[in-house]
């Protein structure tokens, strides 16, 4: 690598308190060779924890159909989706009367969510959130709440927006925990406040906040809380949706089907059904154990490493990593509620001159750096911070530098967290000085949206 910005020294000991599986993995360059692949994509999937696969590994040949079978396996099978319930429920330092239900992931959470709100609910949802926040409100009653440009004008806007709250009315505000594209953390305890105090609800999207921070339902006072295990080092297909049980109690179930109905009796003209109650109401067809299993198995990995370890480094990672690329000109680090917010490790940031997909296609090909460039499903919010006519189109790959003072439609995020070694955002901050100086070192051309190097 031949430009090393000056990086600033640190006490910190970036040792690897919870190691994740991948850490060998090299990957060819286009330009010859092989290097250790640098995994910086954490807030899209992170890699898989060693010990929530090594769970995984010792349950799986014991693992049975649940809530069915008479078998001994089954009910074992069984036993361990409710203890992982029961360690999720732990985890959240949930209330006592709520429910965890478990589900694909933050998506199908959120959806779930809106599917449960009782009749003639208004949801309050900033325009900034991902698009699996955004968008499932489009058939209740909705308020888009402007963006923010602090955390404490986020405060003010639910509470100006809420002023307007029927207090008979069911009420619920949507905020994400941690932004998936600028890290940034939403004063989510301080919008809980605001929003109880007109007598509406909370749902916490924690998919970017699990993985990163400590999350007490009853510490932020939110109501329902979802997040995917996915983003929290158990990729094995479940989700969690958390919090008030009345709402779920009193709602269709989310599916029709097996395991959610408790009775069920053919009558003259069709069924009538019993539905369960409890989390099994929503959770119809055979669940995914092993997701489940995996996802409390990261639960327990997190929580006994401790967050204050972990917390420590990745905010030394970070601090490293915007001091490196703040020391390249070109660079601009993107950030909704100004630079003092704290962050999680997610960093979007744009390079003068560049195509976004065309540095993140460098990255990979010359570099063995694994980024992601685009919106990141959070189109208005890249849109708003980008600066950008909002009929622009949202991909670009061309490879072509952009004209002097064009703007970039899209941008290019670095994330991480357990397990990532200094090296890789020491690599990616070298990477990225190089590039903006020289350029690429290989052709490139679009392919179906895609910058792909010449071969
Ligand atoms: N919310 C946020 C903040 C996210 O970052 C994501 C994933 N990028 C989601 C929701 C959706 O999560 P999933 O794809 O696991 O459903």
């Amino acid at each position: 690598m031949s430009v090393q910005p000056s990086l600033p020294t640190t006490e910190v000991e970036y040792g690897d308190p919870l190691p994740v599986l991948g850490a060998d993995v090299t990957v060819p360059l286009v330009t010859g060779g092989e290097v250790p692949y640098a995994a910086l994509d954490y807030a899209a999937s992170s890699p898989v924890l060693r010990s929530v696969w090594n769970d995984v590994a010792s349950y799986v040949p014991y693992y049975g159909s649940v809530h069915r079978g008479a078998g001994y396996l089954s009910q074992l099978s069984t036993d361990l989706f409710e203890q992982s319930r029961q360690t999720v429920r732990e985890f959240l330092g949930c209330r006592g009367e709520d429910e965890v239900v478990f589900t694909r992931s933050t998506t199908d959470s959120l959806n779930m969510m809106a599917a449960i709100l009782p009749a003639g609910t208004r949801v309050y949802v900033f325009e900034t959130e991902h698009h699996a926040a955004l968008l499932p409100w489009r058939d209740t009653e909705f308020t888009l709440l402007r963006a923010p440009s602090t955390r404490h004008e986020a405060v003010e806007i639910v509470a100006e927006a809420l002023a307007g709250h029927d207090p008979e009315q069911p009420g619920l505000v949507c905020v994400t925990g941690a932004s998936n594209v600028t890290g940034e953390l939403w004063p989510v305890a301080e919008i809980s406040e605001v929003a109880h105090a007109a007598g509406a609800r909370v749902v916490l999207d924690a998919a970017q906040l699990v993985p990163h921070r400590p999350v007490d339902i009853q510490e932020l006072g939110v109501d329902y809380i979802a997040f995917s295990g996915h983003k929290m080092y158990a990729p094995f297909g479940a989700g969690v949706l958390a919090g008030r049980a009345d709402w779920l109690r009193e709602a269709e179930p989310y599916l029709a089907g097996g395991g959610a109905s408790r009775r069920v009796v053919r009558g003259d003209d069709g069924f009538s059904v019993e539905w369960q109650q409890g989390s099994a109401r929503h959770e119809a067809g055979s669940p995914n154990v092993v997701g489940a299993y995996a996802l409390a198995s990261a639960c327990r990995a997190l929580q006994s490493e401790g967050f204050d370890s972990l917390m420590a480094r990745e905010e030394a990672l970070l601090r490293r990593t915007l001091a490196g690329l703040a020391a390249i000109p070109q660079v601009k680090v993107l950030s909704l509620l100004n630079d003092s917010a704290p962050r999680v490790g997610v960093i979007s940031f744009v390079v003068e001159g560049w195509n976004s997909s065309h540095l993140a296609s460098v990255l990979s090909a010359e570099h063995g750096i694994g980024v992601r460039d685009g919106m990141f499903c959070a189109h208005p919010l890249v849109r708003n911070l980008l600066g950008n006519a909002p009929d622009q189109p949202d991909e670009c790959g061309a490879p072509e530098p952009l004209a002097p003072g064009e703007r970039p439609v899209n941008a290019v995020r670095a994330s991480f967290g357990a397990g990532t070694p200094v090296e890789h955002l020491d690599r990616l901050v070298a990477s990225v000085a190089q590039l903006a100086r020289d350029g690429a070192r290989w052709t490139y051309r679009t392919e179906a949206g895609r910058c792909v190097p010449v071969r």
